[in-house]
């Protein structure tokens, strides 16, 4: 048992060249993963020198940790989009994701990706028959826009459900397969790709960005940031307007690919999808999903997970890895301008754990946003949206959760979540987290978040050190792993603490 990403198993990984100097370029994106490497692609033919970097290997973030379904099969999101907005929105939303899958597919067979893309069915179901009515209001939204489905009360898996709707329309692909397959083309283009290089600060000139990387400074006349989460903060949107998610996946090898992918509408939600390559077929089980604020049983959630699928699924378990995602309270992403009526600095995030097609969407909103072209989504997804009543509830719960995570973490000595190897001081002021390994070697690390310092929570599973307010991850040497901080949290090593 594995604890990797099965999408990173098998994989070569090598660097392309780091930023050592200082440079200008007309667009730069800031983040390689779905998001970020689309627009790329979008751009490569521009007449503007387009320039990207990532902190880290393009295709090896958040997008590296996803399920891979491509799907508008999202859950009941249709019912929920009429209810929070109204018909019109909701079926925009659809569109996007079906023109999304289109260009998934268009990428991978116009540049011939080989990335394991199979067409599969969709289903969404419950075990819950309290639910049943929530499922009628998806299908009078299916019935009136031609979706053609059925009723089913088994998956094809045999898993007996209480109530679920099939769709024939999904497919299924191994994530970093294509997203190398993007950077590959794009390094034969005429776009810049500097890797192992973090943007630190963003800061706006006359009328230019100012990019300072960790070896060189970048001059950009337009940036995008596709950093799963913004590593600035946007007044009156980010982190206020949203929340994060953590999910727990764990795979293990099964004779037959049953060729469907399935999200059940429950609260922790899970999803089934089936991966096979090199002769081997992978069941991929997701689930446990909770508010990252919600910390304490986070190491009971992925037991529970574990123990599910050895229960239901299968005994053997290859892989087991956690993933998280930004979640917005009235469930569509932020695509497009910070700022209102200037589209010099442009963000994709709050994917709602749908990035595959709403992080491909962006990728093309964002190119035609910069090459002045019109878009039907723009504002769909705009930053600057109305507030609508489920948005207000949701924002009521993300905040309130927020503000209790971050003043516990700060008064509490001790969380449940720490075990027995960790040892936590405070030195001249600064706590101190210290992770004593099997070797019986210490690591020590601040614990403070360097984004809006909350406290960090030792994540015993992964042995990493968790924000429960926004994310960030680092490993127990204090190297960033994810953002928003873009900071690590390394203590002087000889320090005798
Ligand atoms: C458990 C789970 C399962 C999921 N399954 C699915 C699914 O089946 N289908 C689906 O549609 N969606 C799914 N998602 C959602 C999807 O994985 C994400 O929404 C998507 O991958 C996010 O892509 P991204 O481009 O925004 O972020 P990333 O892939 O993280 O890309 C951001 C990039 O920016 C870089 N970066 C970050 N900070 C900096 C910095 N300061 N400077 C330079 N570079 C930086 C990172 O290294 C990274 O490469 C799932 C999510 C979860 C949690």
């Amino acid at each position: 048992m594995e604890n990797k990403s099965i999408w990173k198993s098998g994989i070569r990984k090598r660097a392309l060249k780091k930023l050592n100097e200082n440079i200008t370029t007309d667009i730069l994106i800031i983040g390689g993963g779905i998001s970020g490497l689309t627009t790329a692609y979008f751009l490569r033919k521009s007449k503007y020198k387009i320039t990207l970097i990532d902190k880290d290997i393009c295709g090896y973030g958040i997008s590296a940790n996803t399920t891979g379904k491509l799907t508008f099969v999202q859950d009941l999101i249709y019912s929920k989009l009429t209810k929070n907005f109204n018909e019109e929105i909701a079926l925009k939303y659809l569109n996007s994701c079906k023109d999304a899958i289109k260009i998934v597919k268009t990428i991978i067979s116009r540049n011939k990706i080989e990335c394991n893309l199979e067409n599969v069915c969709s289903y969404v179901f419950t075990n819950d028959i309290n639910k049943i009515e929530n499922f009628k209001k998806e299908e009078e939204f299916y019935n009136k826009n031609n979706i053609k489905y059925k009723v089913v009360n088994k998956l094809p898996n045999n898993l007996s459900i209480k109530y679920g709707l099939k769709v024939n329309y999904g497919s299924v692909f191994h994530p970093v397969k294509y997203l190398m397959g993007i950077r590959k083309m794009l390094l034969e283009s005429k776009i810049d790709i500097y890797e192992n290089t973090r943007a630190i600060k963003l800061t706006k000139k006359d009328d230019y960005y100012e990019v300072i990387t960790e070896n060189g400074t970048i001059l950009a006349k337009k940036v995008i940031v596709c950093t799963h989460y913004p590593f600035f903060i946007i007044p009156g949107i980010l982190p206020l307007k949203s929340s994060i998610e953590k999910s727990y996946v764990v795979s293990g090898i099964t004779p037959i690919n049953k060729k469907f992918v399935a999200i059940s509408n429950e609260n922790p939600v899970y999803s089934i999808r089936y991966h096979t390559d090199d002769d081997k077929t992978y069941i991929i089980y997701a689930g446990s999903s909770h508010y990252i604020a919600n910390h304490f049983d986070a190491e009971k959630r992925y037991k529970e997970l574990i123990n599910d699928y050895k229960n239901y699924i299968g005994k053997d378990i290859k892989y087991y890895f956690l993933n998280h995602d930004v979640m917005t309270p009235d469930y569509l992403p932020y695509i497009g301008s910070v700022y209102k009526n200037d589209n010099s600095l442009l963000i994709a995030t709050g994917f709602n754990k749908w990035g595959m097609t709403n992080g491909t969407i962006a990728g093309k909103i964002l190119s035609d946003i910069v090459l002045d072209k019109d878009n039907k989504y723009i504002e769909l997804f705009s930053l600057h949206r109305k507030i609508t009543k489920d948005k207000v509830k949701n924002l009521i719960v993300y905040n309130y959760l927020n503000a209790k995570t971050y003043i516990l973490t700060k008064i509490k000595k001790e969380y449940t979540f720490y075990h027995e190897n960790i040892e936590i001081k405070t030195v001249e002021g600064k706590k101190i987290g210290i992770y004593t390994d099997k070797k019986n070697t210490k690591h020590m690390v601040y614990i403070t978040c360097p984004h809006l310092k909350c406290n960090l929570i030792f994540n015993s599973i992964d042995k990493t050190w968790d924000c429960p307010c926004h994310g960030s991850r680092f490993d127990i040497d204090g190297n960033i792993l994810f953002g928003p901080s873009v900071y690590d949290i390394k203590v002087n090593k000889d320090a005798n603490y």
